[in-house]
Parts: structure tokens; sequence; C-alpha cells
């Protein structure tokens, strides 16, 4: 999943990333509402952590861009970005604003690290249509909170990254995945869009998941992607 986070305060923005993206999260930081609209017009985020006191563009103003602009406008294949205001505004009347603009959900500074985790889990499940912190397909499980996979009842030993992967494949299930796709979504602008990142992840993730006997859950559909196969199991 690919998180942008637009705080001002350049402290509370760094500490924010390290944390998200030790969860296996790919987080961009903006430093101000300009940025950040830049970022949201080109990047596909999966949610967007929202300051409001920005020093240029208001963050109720940043919000209501991007839920009313066609410019921000997601693509047809991707859905808009959950946004999840980080305030220290503390009235009625500014989360109201928030809500009424669009946001998803707030919180109120100051925040403990595993208050604003904890929401960033919900916002994104929600985004997946599912409750409670695991997510299944087919024999598949996997729990958000505690970071483990499972196949069947073989607990799988994923790298952060390959975690992250396996999420954002089952939150998606069924559906095909570009490489282009997987990149935008799991990895963060520090990625070069040129190397094979994503095949070499792709690839040990598919060999882990895989034992001895047992059937190949990714498939690969060459020149567009991959696909988790879905609940049903059925073939490409
Ligand atoms: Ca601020």
């Amino acid at each position: 999943m690919r998180l942008l986070v637009v705080e001002d305060e350049v402290d509370l923005a760094d500490a924010l990333a390290r944390g998200l993206r030790r969860e296996g999260y790919a987080v961009d930081v903006a430093a101000d509402g300009g940025e950040a609209l830049d970022r949201l017009a080109v990047t596909p985020y999966d949610l967007v952590c929202l300051d409001l006191n920005l020093p240029d563009v208001d963050g109720l103003e940043v919000c209501r861009r991007v839920r009313t602009d066609p410019a921000y406008a997601p693509a047809d294949d991707e859905a808009a970005p959950r946004v999840l205001i980080l305030t220290a505004r503390d009235s009625t009347q500014d989360r109201v604003g928030g809500l009424d603009e669009g946001a998803d959900d707030y919180l109120v500074k100051p925040f403990s690290f595993a208050e604003l985790s904890a929401r960033v889990r919900t916002l994104l499940r929600r985004d997946a249509g599912r409750s409670g912190a695991e997510l299944r397909v087919g024999d598949l499980r996997l729990d958000t909170a505690r970071f483990e996979a499972w196949r069947g009842q073989r607990p799988l030993d994923l790298t952060a990254k390959e975690f992250a992967l396996l999420r954002y494949f089952m939150a998606n299930a069924g559906q095909v995945l570009s490489q282009e796709r997987l990149l935008e979504h799991v990895w963060d602008e520090h990625a070069d869009p040129f190397t094979n990142t994503v095949r070499v992840t792709v690839g040990t993730l598919r060999r882990k998941l895989q034992d001895d006997g047992e059937d190949q859950p990714i498939e690969t559909l060459v020149g567009r992607g991959y696909r988790l196969r879905d609940q049903s199991g059925r073939p490409a």
C-alpha cells in the first residue's frame, strides 16, 4: 500500500514515515499543501495522512480539491485515496469541516503512533471491503496487525516487502496487476522503475508461497502482469 504523509513539521513527518515504512507501507512525504497536490496528481496513493495546518494550501483545501477536482480523479481500475486528517485543531467545527470535505477519519494531535497505525489499518481494510485484522484469500491468511502470514497451517517467513506485496495482492485478489501498478502501490518514490525489483520480489514471494505439491496462487500473465487467484481458485 502506498501512503502519502502531508506534514510541515519535519520531525513529526520523519517519525510517521519511518514508523509506517517499518510496517511495510511505501511512504512518500510532502512538506506543504502544494507539494501534496503535485504528488496526488501523478501517484495513485491508497491513503493520505493529511495535516490541516500547512504553510501554503490548507489541508482542508487539499482534501476538497482531491475529492472534487477532476485532475485528481482516480483511473478506472484505481480507488480514490482514503484521507486521514491529522490535526491539532480540536474544535468540533474543524472535525466536521474535514469530514464534509471528504476525509474518511481524523486524529487529534498529539496521538500515539500505535493509534495512527490502527486507524491506517482500518481505513485500508475498509478499502478492501473486509473486516477484522485478517485478510483471507483461498488458503492464504494474513494478519495485518501482527505482520504474520500463513498458507493453510504453514507460517510464511516473509520480508517486509514480500509481506507488503502479498497484502496488496490479497486486497486485489482476482485482478490482473501490472508491474507498473505494483511498483506504484508497494514501492515508494525511491524505487527505480528501470530495475527488475518488482519481478524479483514477486519471484521470491511465489517461491515462498508454493511448497512441494502445492499449486501456485500467483499467476503470471505474460505482458500483462500478475494475478492472485481469488477464493474460487479458478484458473486464468
Ligand atoms: Ca502543521
